[in-house]
């Protein structure tokens, strides 16, 4: 039974041992292939989507993370709470481009979050932290966003942090689908009091 499997588990320690790309201000400013001007541009974006978040936690509408404050380092994000601090660290990963693939831009961990490729350049950059899977540049908002919701699955301690969690997520997720998994329920919750913010601040459709 075992020599039977051990192909699989060799590609997936090949897959989660290969290929991962820090996304951090200590990166971007370091990769040659940008101008001056594009690390600004990408720092700006990051910069100012923690601005909003900031502004979120700090609201009416927050019921459900921290009412703490982003901060960004050199080697990326720490969500400063009342109670504690949660190291928020951004990789893009082979496994986050197979996530990417199917459609989702992101996967929690216990550290932060891994993305995929999203775009033409430098892993740095190029990624589905700064664009969306479709690889339209994400607008602070969005980026805002998609850091709160992966936080929340930190936060709430759900989702694929651990070996044995993910591999029930991946159960669930493979008999019943992704939408409504429970592992979702605070992130989702998180999502919904972050547009309801939004929308009050204008900045979002009204549903
Ligand atoms: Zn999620």
């Amino acid at each position: 039974m075992i020599s039977r499997w051990r192909p699989l588990w060799c590609a997936a320690l090949l897959l989660a041992a290969s290929c991962s790309t820090l996304v951090a201000p200590r990166t971007i400013l370091a990769e040659s292939d940008l101008e001056l001007t594009q690390k600004e541009d990408f720092l700006a974006q990051w910069e100012v989507s923690l601005d909003v978040a900031n502004a979120f936690l700090q609201s009416e509408h927050n019921q459900s993370l921290p009412k703490g404050q982003y901060e960004l380092r050199n080697d990326g994000m720490i969500l400063r709470g009342p109670d504690r601090d949660y190291e928020v660290t951004v990789k893009k990963t082979t496994m986050g481009g197979l996530c990417a693939t199917f459609g989702y831009p992101a996967q929690e961990r216990s550290w932060g979050f891994v993305v995929g490729s999203s775009h033409r350049g430098p892993a740095v950059v190029a990624n589905t932290f700064f664009y969306s899977v479709t690889g339209k540049r994400r607008n602070p908002e969005m980026l805002a966003e998609l850091i709160l919701h992966e936080t929340a699955h930190q936060v709430h301690d759900v989702g694929t942090l651990r070996f044995t969690r993910t591999m029930h997520y991946y159960w669930f997720s493979l008999f019943y689908g992704y939408g409504g998994h429970p592992d979702e329920a605070m992130p989702v919750m998180v999502n919904h009091e972050y547009r309801s913010f939004l929308r009050e601040r204008g900045d979002w459709p009204a549903s």
